[in-house]
């Protein structure tokens, strides 16, 4: 390959001229470097990628290629030159094996740097962060951004200023899981609040007129009747107006409680708690609790007592958390068929670097059969065949339910065989490493091993020329992804660094994306109208399928710039929130809310308490109550997204009604923070030393992912106790943020 950057570089190697900062003499260092301390020598495709990264492009390189060590080019670079570099992997095992395999370098290149699991405690996170690299996950690294929202104490927040991330496997994490919220609650020590037993009570007078449910949602909605009702039941103006939010939802938790939710169907009543149970196992599911007003309107219903719970502080999409870095860059087996992605929602350009050594690697066209039991047959029959001939084979499923189905096929069949379901990375990395060894049968889900190079005849290549003699490995991909680059990236385990190889791709005529997508219609007469034995042969029907994976990911494409419409403001309203908080904490910003509003007050006070301490508190109270607000503004967004399609009866657009009341939520916020900080400087004044004075925060807070908006119960929190009981300093400099929207109101000009 022709590089003429790459060509200086390896002037300066040849040379030794290279003891200055450019990117050259940088990347010269760690050639040499590389070679002293891992003894290989950097390919030219490398430093190219390498380039790549530094300019800030998603790389597309091939498995096996050597991109490990790209990144540690780029990240010397910029940490050289002042930059906190991220460097984001797959998971906490790749995390932990490329800090380690790489460490040496950066040791010899004089650049610090560490590594953030999620095994890694919280107290050393803050000096890990401190290093010019870190090694983490882009889903650790968004959590201790999170954490920070709910620490109080500016010594205690550890995740630094984000500068520049690198993905690696950035096509899964930044589009494949980039909508994947993650997500801190706490449990806040709510007052006890009694008031929906009181709406439970009232709510009987509703009946079948007065509300809908959605079928798909199952949630509650008030027709026009109900409305009427509810407005004079409870003897509220409007009861959709931003003021009485929370009743309506109250209202409709109370509703679904009493209609939708069936005992012993979807929960228990055990120990005179609610005790839900899992609509997939069918078992109970203890520690989980119905989302927002929905598991005390349950405990009316039962006339239980109102339970304490934990309420979501804060969260943050894994693509909004990778836009917060300034500068990001990505690698990948496969990038091209996404450019146009991660140019629109990254603004990142894709560079494609080509293999070292010609790509040898059978990819044979698509495979499709009259149902899934036919494709099955072929499936297991490929398999069969290879594994007589002991070549190795693997097989990429879509769901760990189809990869059970196959075993149990291969156990009839007397196929021995491994079974990869993505649980414990680090020990499916070893048996994915021995995954090209003779005879070799490995089933395994889209995401498992991933990261993990595929050498033939195994790790220790002992029977290699056997294995090239058989053919290489053999890749079958089970099913018609959503996209080609899931496809792509299977095909892509087979045939690394020049090696043989070959790929199958398996498709049937009743396989969801083709049902979804209407196959059928696509192909009229071509569609056989009854059932056939073996591979379909029909040239109309075989082209078609192939397209369907298109057509399939442009509706993906659409639904996530859809989906975009009304998250942006969230985001927006997230960011504005947190930078408040932070200045608030630090000191960079001065609340004056207590001397504007209560002046003759406030005076008493800084006489009783003296100015300093009583700035700190304020501030303090403030950001308490930014993250209050927080927590009510995620409930009322989700509660308007789950209802904001109904709008469109009404001939107005969703999103747009969606981002106007977001906004015009988030402006109200600011009169009852107001309201809210008068009374808590009464509550002050009651105090013999400020210090008695005691700021709700919560107890014990929790992280976990959302796999999807609307499941987000099924996820197991992972516990974490992050608050001390200790007393936490106030200190900081000064110095000014901007203010926006809503926090120019709240916080006055200045
Ligand atoms: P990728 O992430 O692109 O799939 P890896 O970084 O995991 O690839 O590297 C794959 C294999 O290639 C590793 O075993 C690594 O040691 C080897 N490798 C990488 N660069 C070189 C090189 N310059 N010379 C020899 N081997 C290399
Ligand atoms: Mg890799």
């Amino acid at each position: 390959m022709e590089n003429k950057t790459v060509s200086k570089i390896k002037e300066r190697v040849q040379s030794g001229d290279f003891s200055g900062n450019t990117t050259e003499e940088i990347f010269a260092r760690c050639y040499k470097a590389t070679e002293k301390t891992l003894g290989i020598t950097p390919f030219d495709e490398q430093l190219a990628a390498a380039l790549a990264l530094d300019n800030g492009r998603m790389v597309q390189m091939q498995t096996g290629e050597g991109k490990t060590l790209c990144a540690v080019f780029a990240a010397c670079a910029n940490a050289l030159n002042g930059r906190n570099v991220h460097i984001m992997t797959f998971n906490d095992y790749l995390a932990e094996r490329d800090y380690k395999w790489m460490k040496p370098i950066y040791d010899e290149m004089g650049v610090t740097v560490g590594v953030v699991t999620e095994k890694t405690p919280r107290v050393e996170r803050k000096t890990v962060y401190k290093k010019q690299v870190v090694y983490t996950t882009a889903k650790e690294a968004g959590f201790d951004y999170l954490r920070d929202f709910v620490e109080f104490d500016t010594e205690m927040m550890c995740f630094p200023k984000p500068d520049f991330a690198i993905f690696d496997e950035a096509d899964s994490i930044l589009i494949d899981e980039a909508r994947i919220p993650l997500v801190i609650a706490g449990d806040v020590a709510v007052k006890e609040d009694d008031s929906v037993k009181d709406v439970y009570e009232k709510t009987k007078e509703f009946n079948e007129q007065d509300f809908e449910i959605d079928e798909e949602t199952e949630n509650v909605y008030l027709t026009d009747n109900g409305a009427d009702k509810a407005e004079k039941i409870f003897g509220v103006r409007s009861i959709y107006s931003a003021d009485n939010s929370e009743l309506l939802s109250k209202i409709c938790a109370c509703l679904k409680a009493r209609e939708v939710l069936k005992e012993d169907k979807d929960y228990i009543v055990k120990d005179k708690k609610i005790v839900l149970i899992d609509e997939f196992t069918g078992r109970t599911a203890p520690g989980r609790v119905f989302p927002g007003e929905l598991q005390a309107a349950c405990e009316a219903k039962h006339n239980l007592k109102i339970t304490l719970r934990g309420r979501i502080i804060g969260s943050i999409a894994l693509q909004y958390f990778a836009r917060l870095y300034p500068k990001i860059a990505g690698m990948t087996g496969t990038a091209e068929s996404a450019r146009e992605e991660f140019e629109k929602f990254y603004g990142i350009l894709v560079e494609v670097i080509p293999t070292r050594l010609p790509c040898e690697r059978l990819d044979r066209p698509l495979e499709l059969y009259y149902d899934k039991a036919e494709k099955q047959k072929a499936i297991i029959s490929a398999i069969k065949t290879a594994y007589n001939d002991e070549r190795p084979v693997l097989v990429g499923t879509q769901s760990i339910e189809e990869s059970e189905e196959i075993s149990e096929e291969l156990k009839k069949a007397g196929v021995s065989h491994t079974v990869l379901n993505a649980k414990n990375n680090a020990e499916e990395a070893a048996v994915i490493a021995n995954a090209g060894k003779r005879g070799a049968v490995t089933i395994s889900t889209n995401m498992a091993g991933r990261g993990v190079d595929i050498k033939l005849g195994g790790e220790d290549g002992a029977d290699k020329d056997f294995v090239v003699k058989a053919g290489g490995l053999l890749v079958l991909v089970t099913s018609m992804r959503e996209s080609e680059r899931m496809t792509l990236q299977l095909r892509g385990r087979a045939g690394r660094q020049g090696d043989v190889g070959e790929s199958r791709f398996f498709a049937a005529l009743d396989d969801d994306i083709m049902i979804k997508n209407d196959l059928k219609k696509l192909c009229g007469r071509h569609y056989p109208s009854a059932k056939t034995q073996g591979a379909l042969s029909d040239k109309t029907l075989l082209k078609e399928a192939s397209r369907i994976q298109r057509i399939s990911e442009g509706d993906t494409f659409d639904e996530r710039v859809n989906l975009m419409k009304y998250t942006m403001i969230g985001e927006k309203h997230r960011e504005i929130t947190f930078e408040r908080r932070n200045a608030l904490l630090n000191g960079s910003y001065q609340s004056e809310i207590w001397k504007k509003n209560a002046p003759e007050l406030y005076d008493k006070a800084v006489k009783k308490f003296g100015g300093e301490k009583l700035q700190a508190l304020e501030n303090k109270v403030l950001a308490a109550l930014l993250n209050e607000f927080h927590s009510d503004y995620l409930d009322y967004t989700a509660y308007l997204r789950e209802g904001i399609h109904l709008t469109q009866i009404a001939g107005r657009n969703p999103a747009e009604e969606y981002n106007i009341a977001c906004e015009e939520y988030y402006e109200s916020a600011a009169k009852s923070i107001y309201g809210q900080m008068e009374g808590k400087l009464e509550d002050v004044m009651k105090c013999d030393k400020i210090e008695d004075y005691h700021i709700d925060m919560p107890t014990r807070i929790y992280t976990y992912l959302l796999n999807d908006m609307a499941e987000e119960f099924k996820v197991k929190p992972i516990l974490l106790n992050v608050f001390s009981e200790e007393e936490r300093s106030e200190d900081i400099p000064a110095e000014d943020g901007g203010k926006k929207g809503f926090f120019s109101k709240l916080f006055g000009k200045k």
